[in-house]
């Protein structure tokens, strides 16, 4: 067991019982899993510092993570449990969920009720829900949302590998001499690890580094070479890559003993077409050159891979590579994929997976099933894997899933088809929805609510995307009658009569059953092996340090698989044939890519409370190319209509040579509480990877055109609001919120739509109205105070949107309605330093003027990316557009 040496001092005594004081935890976002500091205030905030001893971030945080302390206020939190649209205590509200899920499994069996969970639950509470799903109701239907993340990477692992097991540490992206980045947009989804990218590039400039994704994105600005490859093009990349290989015997001939399929492996790739990457032939040969001759290559992948028809063959087409030269598990070389969330790692651990059983054991081989239901002396262990998430809500729309608790996540709006998932939660007997938040789109169509504590109020462990086991800790008490979500579970179970095998006091007794058990799954040769911490004590779980598994007396930590030996039954890798299928373009002239912006996360219930994290993107934006956008007659800062047989979207146009033409962009975050009309993920066909049953998220076949609207708004209030309207964004400031709005009809009266669009039915009102040219202005206040503003316009309004929503509160009716910038105080423009809040037309002043030509002198000058350096690559970018001509030259 090793303690956590470092000073700052770590909560004590049982979970969950008040305030802490100053706390090592971890960053709830990506898959980093950056160590922060965190120090509660008196008045339920917290301060947030990266962890300086850390080994994911040593002290780095992203804007994200910089901006923790702001998302922890109790505005919209589910405080209280609800059933049946009623406040009801917990006794009540466990007792229903026990009888309807007891009766339904006795009524229908076992595959009747599901559960649906989350990479953002920890591990211990995922743990706890996969025991209680395959232990006890005896099913295999708990899936995740993780399903849509790296699902295609854990199904390609265990095809080459024999286990779900990453080979490589962070540290080999610093080592290698080639980082290939392949559909991952690790500057804005992974930036921690980025920023120590940049860093070693920095200190070593010999480094190369490659992205391969079609759109030019952030990570762009440190590579060498950016290969904007056809949509789906990575198979015949790393097809053609392959052939190179063999063909030039740059094959490792000692470490392909210790691997079988090279030669069928060979032959795909060789009958592949390199064409289909759509690469010109020098980027082609640049890239083969630059790969072969390079020994120490770690090749990085995301959801560009994994979201894909073709996510699990992608997969195994980069590890091909990697095993046909041995470069794997060893310094500076290997195949690495990052996850998207915090404790997707975790949860496969756990075997929280539909297709998986606890400890990366197998749920098809029954000497697996044995050893686990024997550990857990439980009642049942289904001998087949359950519904994966597309099929368990298909199932639920066809009324053979009859009850479903979901957890941590919402499907409303981040499932493929959301629009179906949403008829058929609705259309299903019994809804369970364990949430943080009260108004999520899932938890609206719930039947019963249970409050549960949000990320600095529990306590538990996650692990990151290089298998590194870091506490989080609570440092908050749980506000109203939130709890902790092992504990709900437990608690329903117990109730259903499984009390012993749910007797738990702390999560630190369930994380070591967890380790227990893993000792078990060792002994039968799983790689996923924390035996060391089996038993480990409340005091020691306290002060745990981060440590990377495999933890246990044979081995600890370090790289997998450098030495050839692997978790099959012959003990050898895996090389698999592949081939890239060309799929139909289903009649649609766009096809629609979808992905993240830089400071939000998932449905943004989080970060969407930031208003520093909502000054980046304040509203849903479609990338789209500029030859589209002329053809479209759309031009920047329209409204763009996204249509296909799923529905409707409607976005900002952001016109840019990023995306190609014929694929444009936009991010998932928008839901129907913040923007009802910018659910994209409503347009994206559920075509799942057959072998993972991943979604291909990034290719949903859409048509577009202008949408051309009434009239146009933009409105900032102190008090949150509900439009009705075809379109609108809504957006945190500082005391308050900025909507963007848009509508096919115009009112009649601008000031009573102004009253009842803001409920200020008594506030003394300003108004500049021009019917004939269909401007208004409304302003409302108290005593001299603005409340709110509405500004209306026949064309997007050009307003100082930021300056705007800050004159909330202050005294300037007049120049409020003239729409006028502060003299003291010109409009910095939409924020590109989230942290330090420095304004695009602040940078693009200093760049104009001469007076900062570097992303260092924008530091030095204005101080933008000086904190989390997230906007580094933005800043980069800047600089390339808007410097003067002379300097350029
Ligand atoms: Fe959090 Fe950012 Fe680190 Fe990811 S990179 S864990 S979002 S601080």
């Amino acid at each position: 067991m090793r303690p956590d040496p470092r000073p700052v001092p770590t909560q004590t005594g049982p979970a969950q019982t008040g305030p802490a004081q100053t706390v090592r935890s971890t960053c709830p976002y990506c898959g980093v899993g950056c160590g922060v500091i965190l120090t509660p205030d008196r008045a339920g905030g917290l301060s947030v510092s990266g962890d300086p001893d850390h080994p994911a971030n040593f002290g780095r945080l992203c804007s994200k993570g910089s901006a923790l302390a702001e998302t922890v206020g109790l505005d919209g939190r589910l405080l209280a449990p609800q059933v049946f649209g009623q406040a009801a205590g917990w006794d009540v509200a466990l007792e229903v969920v026990a009888k309807r899920f007891a009766r339904t499994i006795a009524a229908h069996g076992p595959d009747s009720v599901a559960l649906y969970v989350s990479g953002q639950m920890l591990t211990e509470d995922y743990y706890v829900a996969n025991k209680l799903a395959k232990g006890y109701w005896g099913t295999a239907n708990i899936d995740t949302n993780s399903r849509l993340c790296m699902a295609s990477s854990v199904a390609g692992h265990r095809r080459a590998f024999g286990s779900d097991t990453v080979p490589g540490q962070y540290e080999d992206l610093e080592l290698a001499d080639l980082v290939v980045l392949v559909g991952s947009n690790l500057a804005w989804c992974h930036p921690v690890l980025y920023q120590r990218l940049c860093a070693a590039r920095a200190a070593r400039p010999e480094m190369r580094v490659v992205v391969v994704d079609p759109r030019r994105t952030a990570t762009c600005e440190i590579a060498d070479l950016h290969l904007a490859i056809a949509p789906g093009g990575d198979i015949a990349l790393f097809n053609a890559l392959l052939a190179e290989v063999e063909s030039t015997r740059r094959t490792n001939p000692g470490f392909l003993r210790h691997v079988t399929g090279a030669g069928a492996a060979f032959a795909a790739a060789r009958a592949g077409d390199p064409a289909g990457a759509g690469l010109s032939p020098a980027d082609l040969r640049g890239f083969l050159d630059l790969w072969t001759g390079t020994q120490k290559v770690v090749t990085v992948y995301s959801q560009g891979v994994n979201q894909s028809s073709q996510g699990t063959d992608t997969v195994n087409a980069i590890l091909n590579c990697h095993l046909a030269t041995g470069r794997i598990g060893r310094p500076g070389m290997g195949p690495f994929s990052v996850t998207g969330q915090p404790n997707a790692m975790g949860g496969r651990e756990v075997g929280g997976m539909a297709n998986m059983l606890a400890c990366h054991l197998q749920i098809e081989n029954p000497a697996h099933r044995a050893a686990v239901q024997g550990f857990w002396a439980s009642p049942a262990m289904p001998d087949k894997p359950g519904l994966k998430a597309v099929d368990m809500f298909r199932a639920v729309g066809e009324g053979r899933i009859k009850a479903i608790w979901i957890i941590h996540t919402n499907p409303v709006a981040s499932m493929p088809e959301a629009d179906l998932v949403a008829a058929a939660l609705r259309a299903c007997p019994f809804v369970v929805v364990q949430d943080v938040m009260a108004g999520t789109d899932t938890a609206r169509l719930a039947h019963v609510l249970l409050p549960a504590t949000a990320w600095a109020e529990k306590a538990g462990t996650v692990t990151n995307s290089e298998r590194r086991i870091s506490r989080q800790r609570a440092v908050l008490s749980a506000p109203g009658q939130a709890r902790d979500d092992w504990r709900i579970l437990a608690d329903v179970a117990r109730r259903m009569g499984w009390g012993a095998a749910f007797g738990w006091q702390s999560p630190a007794e369930v994380f070591a059953e967890h380790a227990a058990l893993s000792g078990v799954a060792g002994a039968l040769g799983s790689d996923f092996d924390i035996s060391d911490h089996a038993g480990i004590s409340q005091a020691a779980y306290e002060a745990l340090a981060p440590v990377t598994w495999p933890a246990n007396a044979r081995r600890r930590g370090g790289r997998f698989f450098g030495e050839g030996r692997f978790h099959t039954p012959d003990g050898k890798g895996r090389m698999l044939a592949v081939a890239a299928r060309v799929d139909a373009a289903g009649g649609l002239p766009f096809r629609l890519n979808t992905g993240r912006s830089r400071d939000h996360w998932h449905t943004m219930t989080r970060t969407g409370q930031s208003p520093r994290l909502s000054s980046h993107m304040a509203e849903p934006f479609l990338e789209l190319h500029p030859q589209d956008a002329a053809d479209l007659g759309v031009v920047p800062a329209d409204l763009v209509e996204l249509s296909n047989r799923f529905g409707r979207v409607i976005l900002r146009a952001l016109v840019t040579d990023r995306v190609a033409p014929g694929q444009p962009f936009a991010p998932i975050h928008w839901t129907g509480e913040t923007a009802p009309s910018g659910r994209v993920d409503l347009l994206v066909p559920a075509n799942p990877d057959q072998i993972s049953g991943q979604p291909d998220s990034k290719a949903a076949r859409v048509s577009l055109r202008k949408f051309t609207a009434r009239w146009y708004g933009y409105a900032v209030a102190a008090a949150d609001f509900r439009p009705d309207c075809a379109y609108w964004a809504k957006a945190r400031v500082r005391g308050g919120w900025r909507v963007e709005l848009a509508a096919e009809q115009a009112p009649l009266d601008w000031v009573t739509h102004a009253r009842g669009l803001f409920g200020l039915h008594d506030a003394e009102v300003a108004s500049v109205t021009d019917t004939g040219r269909g401007l208004a202005r409304v302003a409302f206040h108290l005593d001299g105070r603005l409340l709110a503003a509405l500004f209306v316009g026949p064309e997007p309004v050009a307003l100082a949107r930021d300056q705007l929503a800050a004159r909330l509160g202050e005294t300037a009716p007049q120049e409020v309605l003239a729409g006028r910038s502060r003299a003291d105080r010109p409009d910095p423009g939409p924020a590109v330093c989230a942290c330090l809040n420095v304004g695009l037309n602040t940078i693009r002043a200093a760049i104009e003027a001469g007076r900062a030509l570097s992303v260092t002198a924008l530091g030095d000058v204005l101080g933008a990316g000086t904190s989390c350096g997230s906007c580094r690559p933005d800043l980069a970018a800047l600089i390339g557009r808007h410097r003067p001509k002379q300097a350029a030259e």
